[in-house]
């Protein structure tokens, strides 16, 4: 199925065929209806068949498992919350951020450990990440990022500077003045964790339907072309597709990441550079690259910008953009000068969603039923993990400690009319790349760049 191999490399790298499984046919009616076969609808599916495989579920995807972003992404499986913990703090309370912090932590691991308990070769490593400064101005915000984590109790040894010498002992990076690392993070195969776990899920007797769509989502009822889903509980899994549903437009604003991945690289280059625990690793810029090296030994690389299209649109034309994936091609070899005529052999992209406070949630109405979690912006891979097993808890009425966690209940205003949604993203993206070249031709800050971090940090971008 070219229409789904296509999506990304991930997808092209999956094993076996990508035969859709059955659609609905007529109505049904189930005790839990999910919308959205992504990581979210399927961590919340997994996590409640395992705690009660009475309960009776189905997962309504309008195209396959792992199509959206859970199938395209960075593979980055990151203990990093959408805001920061200073901000969680401020709204709700040191403690409780601390607990979000632990929570999240803890959630690398457990990816890596259903997917060894049940059987999915996702390509899961913890190698850890390294983030790189390439100029003076970086390597005085890394530096400070580091003593901000040991401030918010992140033990010494799990959040260090390098300096560049010994951040060449882990990956030689062209230009670079250190690193900050920590091993607290993993890298994963992101389509074969969707499509594995939508396998497990199915394997646990939920029923998933692909190519379903459904035309709304209300309390009780999941309509789609084929009949209704009638549920007590209807979740709602669909990250920056809910943009798309009636009456949602303002919810989550869609914002477009771009990525390409290199034809495997020979061992002269891995010798070379380095890499060894496929380290995930990105820059001190703010308009970030985020990189992996695959467990078939290429580079997949995202990032630069991150457009956003007038009234929140999502369409499949907006999966390519061919100007930024030359600009990763640059980006690819400033990193990486010896790649020399390495080809690249995969290019795509696809939306992510975020929230206008970009604060990620989880909800749950137990008057109306109706659930949702989701506004991860580029940190869902481990979050939406967190938000499966806390939706499983809530839905359950399991009073545990995930359902106290600060996130729980969490309420973000909705975007803007347009055109002032669209005049806003289109400003912050010239903005921080604007800001980005100032820092790079710099020694040292502009006197205006701390207003630019303070904005940052209060609207969280
Ligand atoms: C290029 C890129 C790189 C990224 N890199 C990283 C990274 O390295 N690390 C990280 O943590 N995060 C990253 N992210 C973000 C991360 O991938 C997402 O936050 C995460 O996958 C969200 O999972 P989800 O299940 O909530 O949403 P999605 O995976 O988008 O799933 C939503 C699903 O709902 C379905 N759907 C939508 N509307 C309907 C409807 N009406 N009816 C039925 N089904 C519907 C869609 O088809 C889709 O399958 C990246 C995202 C992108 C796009």
């Amino acid at each position: 199925m070219d229409r789904y191999r296509s999506r990304s490399f991930w997808f092209d790298e999956l094993p076996g065929g990508l035969t859709p499984r059955d659609s609905l046919h007529g109505p049904i009616d189930v005790d839990v209806a999910i919308v959205g076969a992504g990581y979210t609808g399927l961590w919340t599916a997994y996590y409640l068949a395992k705690a009660d495989p009475h309960v009776r579920i189905a997962v309504v995807e309008k195209a396959i498992a792992g199509f959206g972003a859970s199938g395209r992404n960075g593979g980055w499986v990151s203990p990093a919350f959408s805001v920061s913990t200073a901000r969680v703090a401020r709204t709700h309370g040191r403690d409780a951020a601390l607990a979000l912090q632990r929570a999240m932590l803890a959630t690398v691991g457990e990816v890596g450990r259903v997917a060894e308990a049940e059987g999915i070769d996702a390509h899961f490593a913890k190698g850890g990440y390294v983030c790189v400064s390439t100029s003076a101005v970086q390597t005085d915000r890394l530096r400070r990022y580091v003593e901000e984590q040991h401030a918010w109790g992140i033990d010494a040894q799990d959040y260090v500077w390098l300096d560049a010498a010994e951040a060449a002992t882990r990956i030689r990076v062209a230009g670079c003045r250190g690193a900050a690392y920590t091993p607290t993070y993993a890298c994963v195969q992101p389509a074969r964790l969707a499509r594995g776990l939508a396998d497990v899920v199915s394997g646990q007797g939920v029923s998933i339907y692909e190519r379903t769509p459904a035309l709304d989502v209300r309390a009780g009822l999941v309509p789609t072309p084929a009949g209704r889903v009638r549920a007590e509980v209807v979740v709602r899994a669909t990250e920056a597709y809910t943009s798309e549903l009636p009456g949602r437009r303002r919810a989550m604003m869609p914002i477009y990441s771009y990525m390409i991945a290199t034809a495997p690289l020979p061992a002269s280059f891995w010798d070379e550079v380095g890499w060894r625990h496929r380290e995930v690793v990105n820059d001190g810029r703010r308009l970030i690259v985020y990189a992996q090296r695959t467990a078939d030994d290429r580079i997949a690389i995202g990032g630069t910008r991150a457009p956003y299209h007038f009234g929140s649109r999502i369409e499949d034309r907006f999966d390519r953009d061919e100007r930024i994936f030359a600009a990763l091609e640059v980006e690819l070899h400033c990193l990486f000068p010896m790649l020399g005529e390495t080809p690249i052999t995969h290019r795509w992209g696809g939306p992510l969603g975020a929230t206008r406070d970009w604060h990620a949630a989880v909800q749950f109405d137990r008057r109306t039923g109706l659930a949702w979690a989701g506004g991860y912006v580029g940190d869902g891979v481990a979050t939406a993990n967190l938000a499966g097993r806390t939706l499983a808890d809530l839905i359950l009425q399991c009073d545990s400690e995930l359902v106290g966690l600060p996130w729980v209940g969490h309420d973000s205003r909705p975007w803007e009319p347009e055109p002032l949604r669209w005049l806003a993203a289109e400003a912050v993206e010239r903005l921080l790349g604007h800001v980005d070249g100032a820092e790079s031709r710099r020694a040292g800050p502009p006197r205006w760049i701390p207003v630019v971090d303070r904005l940052q940090e209060v609207l969280g971008w």
